[in-house]
């Protein structure tokens, strides 16, 4: 019997009074009970308009059906065939603007759950399947990839499969990308990105970390002197931004970057480990994109009394997914919308104090096509915090580019590269938020699946093999 409710089926949660002082994970996933009916609010549309909203193109009324048979192995290994990370994409993509918007289940009521699904048939797998990783034949061709994160991890695995000796240099200790250094333990549990790293290794790939490209080894030295025949760029967006105001060199001002990083990637929420952090009573974290809302999460529970978001437009134009926005007003956090930073205050020993705002109207639409804030005159005022954590967005670290020759990069510091992910050096390809400036996973992952295909193609036509 079909299941027509209007509704999601729900996935129970931590309560927000609760996981606001914890760093456990937020939604605990279905059961298999909800799994299968959740499914069954499925229709198996013939055109399928889920799947185009896909950039990876997931046979998603294929596993769905899966699910409602009770097949969850099968429901995993037909989301497999195209994504190479399905836990963690069903717990971060942003569904919402992509499969589920073009769910006809959502003309008159709540699309199915694609994601909550594609989440819950990935967990059953990793803890009941045999987890098996067919080893495949060397072919004998180096191929290095520079960046462990999902565009990394993607084309070293797509390579790996075709029988590619891939070797991965990460310049962190830990491979994941911004998966293991940005996104929270509460969000996405670091097990998880690990496991997909494992499955890696036992195809044969080499994970090399701490090896910063550019500094230890240059890409010329690793075509010249260690025998790779193409490399991959899958470099990421770390470069962090700042608006230029007066007070950004207080003590207490973070990027996002810095303050995710202590916290995600080297612990520091935890006593067992002695990575310093500010554990603000009152914080400012300007900005309203996902890296926003994880920083002032993870502020409210470094112990944070108040956690503000400081978003000069309003709440429609807010980029963060609709999801994190809910779980952040829930878990507290305080939206000051249509207000912009100009100053940040400090004392005679540097602290900071306060940041001072002032207010922000809507006016006409700008190049972005959204709504352009503009300031309003003597609105000005301060709210009094002891952190700022600036959240306005990253650009590519220009190390890779000043150290390679015959590398392109655009104004924005984005390295060019064609529709086949190749980019103006011969033989190094790049995707990802190299590529694009900051983006999605999932939009890194299609990037890491195109280079592997290129790169496959151009070491054919180069080796014959
Ligand atoms: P990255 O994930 O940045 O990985 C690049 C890797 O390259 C890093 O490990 C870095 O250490 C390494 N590296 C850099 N330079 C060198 C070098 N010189 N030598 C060797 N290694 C190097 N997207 C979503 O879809 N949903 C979300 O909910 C979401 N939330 C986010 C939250 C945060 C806090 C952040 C920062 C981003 C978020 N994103 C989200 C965006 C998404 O994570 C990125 O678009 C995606 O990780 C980009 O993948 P990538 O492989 O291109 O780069
Ligand atoms: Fe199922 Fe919605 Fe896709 Fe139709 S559009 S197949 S109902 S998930």
């Amino acid at each position: 019997m079909p299941n027509m409710s209007l509704v999601k089926t729900p996935m129970p949660e931590q309560e927000p009074n609760v996981r606001n002082k914890n760093f456990e994970e937020v939604s605990l996933g279905y059961t298999e009970e909800m799994a299968i009916n959740e499914a069954k609010r499925c229709l198996n549309c013939k055109h399928m308009p889920c799947v185009s909203g896909c950039p990876v193109n997931v046979q998603i009324p294929k596993f769905i059906q899966l699910i409602a048979e009770g097949n969850f192995s099968a429901a995993a290994a037909a989301i497999k065939e195209t994504s190479a990370l399905p836990a963690v994409c069903g717990r971060v993509c942003p569904q919402e603007t992509q499969c589920e918007c073009k769910c006809v289940r959502g003309i008159k009521g709540e699309p199915v759950a694609i994601g909550r699904l594609e989440r819950f048939a990935a967990d059953w797998e990793m803890a009941n399947g045999t987890n098996e990783v067919a080893p495949v034949e060397s072919n004998g061709i180096k191929v290095a990839i520079i960046g462990a994160g999902p565009a990394g991890l993607t084309c070293a695995g797509d390579l790996a499969k075709l029988g590619y000796d891939v070797t991965i240099f990460e310049a962190f200790h830990k491979a994941g990308g911004v998966l293991v250094y940005g996104i929270p333990e509460f969000r996405l549990p670091k097990a998880i990105v690990q496991k997909e790293v494992d499955n890696l290794q036992k195809m044969g790939v080499k994970v090399m970390t701490n090896m910063v490209i550019g500094k230890v080894l240059s890409i010329d030295e690793l075509f010249n002197d260690y025998g790779f025949k193409a490399v991959f760029v899958g470099s990421g967006a770390g470069l962090p931004s700042f608006m230029g105001i007066e007070g950004e060199g207080l003590v207490g001002v973070y990027s996002a970057n810095e303050f995710l990083t202590r916290i995600n990637l080297m612990k520091a929420y935890r006593d067992d480990y002695d990575t310093p952090i500010r554990k603000g009573n009152s914080v400012a974290v300007v900005g309203g994109g996902n890296v926003a809302m994880d920083a002032a999460r993870s502020a409210k529970r470094l112990g944070a009394e108040h956690v503000y978001i400081i978003y000069r437009r309003s709440e429609a134009e807010l980029p963060a997914r609709q999801e994190e926005v809910h779980h952040a007003k829930e878990e507290g956090i305080e939206f000051l919308l249509l207000n912009n930073p100009v100053k940040i205050n400090g004392d005679e020993n540097g602290n900071v104090t306060s940041i001072e705002c002032i207010k922000m109207e809507l006016g006409e639409p700008d190049a972005s096509g959204r709504r352009r804030p503009v300031a309003i005159e003597g609105s000005n005022y301060e709210v009094p915090v002891d952190t700022v954590i600036m959240s306005i967005g990253t650009s590519p670290n220009p190390l890779i580019r000043s150290t390679t020759e015959g590398l392109e990069a655009n104004k924005w510091g984005c390295l060019v590269a064609d529709d086949a992910m190749a980019t103006t050096k011969e033989g190094v390809y790049a995707g990802g938020d190299a590529v694009t400036g900051a983006a999605t996973v999932i939009l890194a992952m299609g990037a890491g699946k195109t280079a592997a295909e290129s790169m496959h193609k151009f070491l054919q036509e180069k080796f014959g093999k």
